[in-house]
């Protein structure tokens, strides 16, 4: 038996065979061939290539079956650069300076990623992703290896697929008929695989660090999406501990759904607004079902997941209503294009050397109006269906929100000249989430509708800790008495000037936190669908008034340890030995378990 600890990510408990999928560009040695060998290897490359096409092919049907075919053409994009004659002319040229087909390849293959990557034309460098799948796929079959696409598995094999990172390409050909269970060695809780596994209800551990190295593939395993914890060839005491944890958890899961028609309201009378955030428009109907009064965040860069274009303004147009729709006349809140950082760029992305700190969000927005103004005009468009506000991500200046509501009056501008129909009055509000924004909070009262604090960006801004790095996960600490005094501020300032202020962020889904926020003064929390009835019983199990004790010792207290004990106190002796907090549920603080005297 193995067990591997990583992050816990999305929870629930899968046992299943292990699928291993190693999507990364295999080391190749330098071999020197001699001139009687040139053209028989010629002809092994282009055989190779015209079995990677083949192999697109197959893929590219396998993908428009379970993410549709405008996620799909991506693959047509491949296939069509296999066929440019530059790329493969280049290769030719070294395998007849004696170079092997396989080294030849690898070789333009890097010149060519890197000469994209820093291309001066967007369209170029969102090809730099497709490159590295074709150098990962026809180097396979030049050497001869596995072919390791997950689009293999049968219906029903309820594999845990267990891989680097999950990027794009990989995303869209996820079949949710095979794969139960998602495992990576990179990532944390709040980087956007953790975030797709809990969208897509998929338990998931991310940050295993070395899975991928120790696994063969086809063992036997158990994941354990709340502890974070893969146990590899189990014996039959934990293969049965773990199928009666199982059975439990449902049980529990059932009984919150019976929250699902309850008010949000604490035992002092304190109305809290709990909604869902939405990152998949086909997840809206099912999102809706949650109890959640709405979205509070959709995260409208999945729409452009692993694509080979930006979805139109149509395309886009049709989602947006069809979340908008599905909530019925309930709020829903779209956050405008928030790519760079750890989200998943547009194939590819400029090279930068601090992502995080680099040209993404509401400045790569601002610097490309007809991409943004784009989505604005879709947005304004689908106001017309419903309660829809536009949320602005990563804003450090009212500059930046200026700018942006020029944008939108030029955007609704253009829809006046087309003379087509749109909601004149969307509230634009911001997500606090730097903690410029926090600190500048009262300069941007004026300009905006509402604040929603979006925890996740915060954390890793305010503590200079890389939100996706698995080796800092531990240092990841959302209690971290800055962190508290920020949101505190932010609270203030927006209730003083009038604004709503919610929280968006991972925080709100977790107990301990959600009671912090409820009283640090928050009255909107949005979180994961799934967590909508967890949310929904602390709020109803706690009162206002000790939450606001909680959190004023908490956001005293001088670390985040000892923030967690006086709010963990408090929460544990409001619910006693609730089960729902003991098990399967367990109180972590992004990858850490805090260990307290109070705790279950
Ligand atoms: C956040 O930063 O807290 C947030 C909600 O947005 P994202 O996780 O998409 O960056
Ligand atoms: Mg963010």
């Amino acid at each position: 038996m193995l067990t591997i600890t990583g992050i816990p990510a999305s929870r629930g408990i899968v046992i299943g065979p292990v699928h291993v999928l190693r999507w990364e560009v295999p080391e190749v040695r330098h071999r020197i061939i001699p001139d009687e060998a040139i053209p028989a290897e010629i002809a092994r490359l282009h055989s190779a290539i015209a079995r990677a096409k083949d192999r697109l092919h197959e893929v590219r049907g396998r993908a428009e079956k379970h993410a549709g075919d405008e996620e799909a053409a991506i693959f047509d994009v491949q296939a069509s650069m296999l066929d440019d004659a530059d790329l493969i002319g280049e290769v030719e040229s070294l395998i007849r300076q004696n170079i092997g087909a396989e080294k030849a390849f690898d070789l333009v293959m890097l010149e060519w990623r890197q000469h994209f990557a820093k291309h001066a034309q967007p369209m170029l460098r969102e090809r730099v992703s497709d490159l590295m799948d074709l150098h990962i796929r026809v180097l396979s079959i030049l050497l001869d290896l596995p072919d390791h696409d997950p689009v293999d598995l049968p219906p029903g094999a309820n594999a845990i697929l267990i891989t680097h990172d999950l990027t794009p390409s990989l995303t869209v050909q996820l079949d949710r008929n095979a794969i139960a269970a998602i495992a990576t060695d990179a990532g944390t809780r709040t980087s956007h695989v953790a975030i797709l596994a809990r969208s897509l209800g998929l338990p998931a551990v991310v940050g295993l660090r070395d899975a991928v190295e120790r696994l063969h593939g086809h063992e036997l395993a158990i994941l354990d999406g709340s502890s974070g914890m893969l146990i590899v060839n189990p014996s039959e005491q934990h293969l049965a501990a773990y199928r009666d944890r199982a059975l439990r958890e449902q049980g529990e899961e059932l009984e919150l759904h019976q929250l699902l028609t309850a008010e949000p309201v604490t035992l002092d009378g304190v109305r809290i607004i709990l909604r869902a955030n939405v990152d998949l428009p086909e997840e809206a109907e099912q999102a809706s079902h949650s109890g959640a009064e709405g979205v509070g965040l959709m995260r409208t860069e999945f729409l452009v997941v692993g694509r080979p274009a930006m979805p139109d303004e149509e395309e886009q147009y049709r989602e947006y209503s069809r979340v908008v729709r599905a909530f019925d006349g309930h709020p829903v809140v779209i956050r405008t294009f928030d790519l760079g950082g750890d989200k998943l760029p547009i194939g590819g992305y400029p090279v930068e050397a601090n992502p995080f700190l680099g040209w993404r969000a509401i400045r790569m927005c601002l610097d490309e109006p007809e991409l943004f103004k784009t989505q604005l005009r879709a947005l304004l468009r689908a106001g017309l269906h419903g309660d829809v506000r536009i949320m602005l991500p990563l804003v450090v200046s009212v500059g930046e929100v200026r700018q942006a509501r020029l944008l939108l009056d030029e955007a609704a501008a253009e829809l006046d000249a087309r003379g087509v129909e749109y909601r004149r009055d969307i509230p634009l509000g911001v997500m606090v989430e730097t903690p410029a924004a926090v600190i500048a909070a009262d300069t941007l009262v004026n300009d905006v509708a509402f604040f929603s604090v979006g925890t996740n960006d915060l954390v890793q801004y305010t503590l200079a800790v890389d939100r996706g790095n698995a080796n800092l996960a531990s240092r990841y600490t959302p209690l971290h008495p800055a962190v508290l005094r920020l949101i505190q501020r932010t609270v203030e300032v927006g209730h003083n000037a009038g604004l709503e202020v919610a929280v968006c962020g991972e925080m709100a889904s977790q107990p301990v936190m959600a009671f912090a926020l409820i009283g640090l003064g928050v009255r909107e929390l949005s979180v994961a669908p799934r967590s909508v009835p967890l949310v929904k019983q602390i709020i109803r199990g706690v009162s206002a008034k000790i939450a606001r004790e909680a959190a004023a010792a908490a956001v005293a207290a001088d670390t985040a340890q000892a923030a967690y004990d006086a709010l963990a106190e408090r929460l544990f002796s409001a619910f006693g030995d609730a089960p729902f907090l003991r098990h399967g549920l367990p109180v972590v603080v992004d990858g850490h378990t805090f260990e307290s005297s109070a705790g279950p």
